[in-house]
């Protein structure tokens, strides 16, 4: 029924292919194209033997927008899914726009190198007028709307689990538990353990990139901003028990306040061990987690992405890792003019993952509600021209796709809340 053209074949990636191989009656051919052409292929090989969809795969170079025009117009997608990094999103927007076929992806921009004068100088900008200092934000891609709206294609925006499912959750607590919400929290636990002292459950430059900027959090209709982890607290998490958790930067903060211009606060919070804080710290210190290149006996040799060939490929971390993630927003509203609260969550057991698909639940939680996405588009029950986040369109198909694909939700009306 329909030909998909996915780019990338990272950790997130191989699930949302495992997962389209399971939906075979709306994927019916897909591609798989990525810089190392050898993974796409060996994952052909894994999963064609239990699947209908016919699968191919390319070599591409997701920088370069011509290649990338070449390889949509050979192939001919009704959509393009881009599970590579943030720092192609708008190379691959590009692509869509000449190529006047549909955009789907799970990360908002950011570039490689932070040091770009000419990005700088606009990030500086943003800096001051918005409010928040992290290197990601959706302006770049909420700046394509009108070209996506008169090619009469659609790009939709941040369709994996935060962003995506999160957001999804948002618009489902507004269309059936509140007339107004007031305040969500967004918590995402992992209670998972891999043994390593120290390793990243996705990409490890984007995810140290992330953890390692100054938080923030929405209210009162602008930005608050905080130094990196300085807002704790602890949560019990049903079904993975007491955990601390940090107040983090998170880019559907952005579009939901944005789209849900009622609600008053929005924070993030997410995990983390001391470990991990402790190897992040030392490790930003002696300039580790640098983003510029530094000349090393006549190599020039970015210093986050040397480490992330040190560290342990998230791809690999399935087999070792056990325990539980619980990640969901806590609402507070009113419905009737009385006050209420929900907490609306997923809980994901890495170990029942990797025997299902052969991946830790980062890369499940994500990859699943990317092939949702990727099926709302196809499928034309979510339409339109323009450039969208995923909370503006109905979000009960996209629920109900979730108790179906392996993401099953809970709403408990009576939850613990964050102080
Ligand atoms: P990985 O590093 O595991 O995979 C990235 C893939 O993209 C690799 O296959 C890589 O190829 C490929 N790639 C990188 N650069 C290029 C390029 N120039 N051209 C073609 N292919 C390229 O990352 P993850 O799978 O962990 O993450 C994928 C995306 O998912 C990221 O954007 C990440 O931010 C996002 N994400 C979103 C989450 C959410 O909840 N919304 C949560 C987690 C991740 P190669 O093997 O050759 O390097």
């Amino acid at each position: 029924m329909s030909r998909l053209l996915i780019i990338g074949c990272g950790g997130v990636a191989q699930v949302a292919i495992t997962k389209c191989c399971q939906n075979s009656e709306v994927f019916t051919e897909i591609c798989i194209a990525s810089r190392t052409v050898s993974k796409c292929e060996a994952l052909k090989e894994k999963l064609e033997k239990n699947t209908t969809t016919k699968i191919t795969t390319a070599k591409v170079d997701a920088d370069n927008v011509d290649e990338l025009v070449a390889l949509i117009e050979s192939y001919k997608p009704e959509a393009v899914l881009n599970l590579a990094l943030p720092y192609q999103d708008l190379t691959i927007m590009d692509a869509c726009l000449k190529t006047k076929v549909n955009y789907i992806d799970t990360a908002n921009y950011e570039p490689e190198d932070t040091e770009d004068p000419e990005w700088k100088a606009i990030y500086e900008k943003r800096c001051k007028e918005a409010g928040f200092s992290a290197y990601f934000d959706y302006s770049w891609q909420w700046a394509y709307q009108d070209r996506f709206k008169e090619a009469n294609i659609l790009g939709l925006l941040g369709t994996g689990f935060d962003p995506g499912v999160t957001s999804v959750f948002t618009a489902y607590a507004k269309k059936h538990y509140f007339d107004t919400i007031e305040s969500v929290d967004i918590l995402d636990c992992n209670g998972g353990d891999h043994g390593y002292p120290f390793a990243t459950n996705f990409n490890p430059e984007i995810n140290l990139r992330e953890v390692s900027a100054p938080g923030s959090y929405w209210e009162d209709g602008h930005w608050v901003e905080i130094p990196a982890m300085s807002i704790k607290r602890e949560y019990d998490f049903p079904e993975v028990g007491m955990k601390d958790m940090y107040l983090l930067h998170h880019e559907e903060i952005e579009s939901l306040a944005k789209n849900y211009p009622e609600i008053k606060r929005i924070r993030f919070f997410m995990t983390f061990g001391q470990s991990y804080l402790t190897h992040m710290k030392c490790l930003e210190n002696v300039g580790m987690l640098r983003t510029d290149p530094v000349n090393f006996n006549g190599v020039d040799i970015v210093p986050i992405q040397f480490l992330k060939e040190l560290l342990p490929d998230p791809a690999t971390l399935g087999p070792r890792t056990v325990g539980k993630t619980n990640i969901g927003c806590i609402f507070k509203g009113k419905k009737d003019g009385k006050d209420k609260t929900i907490y609306i969550y997923n809980v994901c057991d890495h170990q029942e993952c990797y025997k299902e698909v052969g991946s830790q639940a980062i890369s499940y939680t994500t990859g699943v509600p990317a092939m949702i996405g990727a099926m709302m588009v196809v499928t034309g029950k979510w339409n339109g021209t323009g450039v969208f986040n995923v909370e503006e369109f109905d979000p009960d198909p996209y629920m109900e796709a979730l108790n179906k694909w392996g993401l099953p939700w809970v709403v408990d009306e009576n939850p613990a809340i964050v102080e």
